[in-house]
């Protein structure tokens, strides 16, 4: 998958939780620097290890177990720092990001999960790379399309949590 999937698709599923939240009269888990710290976790793996080809992805340390246990500090810092909201549901949504990464490349090609012990495969092309972009683009309009809605959901909140004050 491209970079826009691995940082969107995690966006999109935190903001999608504190959507649900805010609609049932609760405050939003994640601020807006938790969400661009999630996004970065999301390509996190690509970062570390930049590569165009499968094989290359295929040797790369940061698409394996081990990576996902050795972020586990860095997700805590990240929470600490993500301000108002919640720290540990941003720690643990970052970690989140990073496990979506490793599931989404292994579905488009595979990911060698193992490495440097192991060189075993799991995952091949379900999804072809030539659906890539189009998940990019979906992930930007849900994003998009879930920003925008947000601030909405919000007044509704504050106007009923009035109203019942009034009362
Ligand atoms: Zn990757």
């Amino acid at each position: 998958m491209f970079i826009g999937t691995h940082a969107l698709l995690p966006v999109c599923g935190g903001l999608a939780v504190d959507g649900l939240r805010v609609v049932t009269g609760r405050e939003p888990l994640f601020s807006a620097r938790g969400l661009w710290i999630i996004a970065f976790f999301g390509v996190l793996p690509d970062l570390c290890s930049p590569h165009l080809s499968l094989e290359a992805r295929f040797s790369s340390l940061s698409h394996t177990l081990g990576f996902l246990v050795a972020i586990v500090p860095f997700c805590a810092l990240a929470g600490m720092v993500a301000g108002q909201g919640g720290r540990l549901a941003t720690a643990i949504a970052c970690w989140a990001a990073a496990a979506l990464h490793l599931g989404a490349d292994a579905i488009s090609g595979g990911i060698a999960w193992l490495q440097p012990w192991k060189p075993d495969v799991i995952g091949s092309y379900l999804i072809h790379p030539r659906y890539w972009i189009g998940f990019d683009a979906f992930f930007m309009f849900a994003t998009w399309f879930l920003v925008r809605l947000m601030p909405r959901l919000e007044a509704r909140r504050i106007l009923a949590a009035h109203s019942l004050d009034a009362s």
